[in-house]
């Protein structure tokens, strides 16, 4: 299963690791990383009706719900 949130469709992406040292912190190599998203498994009311559905979801989506929730 892919690692995505099913709300807002956030995925894993790739980036560099650079690694560093001395004081002027000069480059020392660069090699391929990748950023994941904070996905966690949740259970979401889908309809009006109290309908629960498990969920992945992006932990600012969790929060975003959240916020909905108590307005
Ligand atoms: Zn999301």
């Amino acid at each position: 299963m892919a690692r995505k949130c099913e709300m807002c469709g956030k995925g894993s992406h790739s980036a560099n690791h650079v690694a560093r040292r001395g004081l002027g912190q000069y480059v020392l190599a660069r090699s391929k990383r990748v950023h994941k998203p904070n996905i966690q498994k949740k259970c979401v009311m889908i309809n009006i009706n109290g309908q629960y559905k498990q969920m992945r979801l992006c932990t600012r989506c969790l929060r975003t719900l959240t916020h909905i929730a108590r307005t």
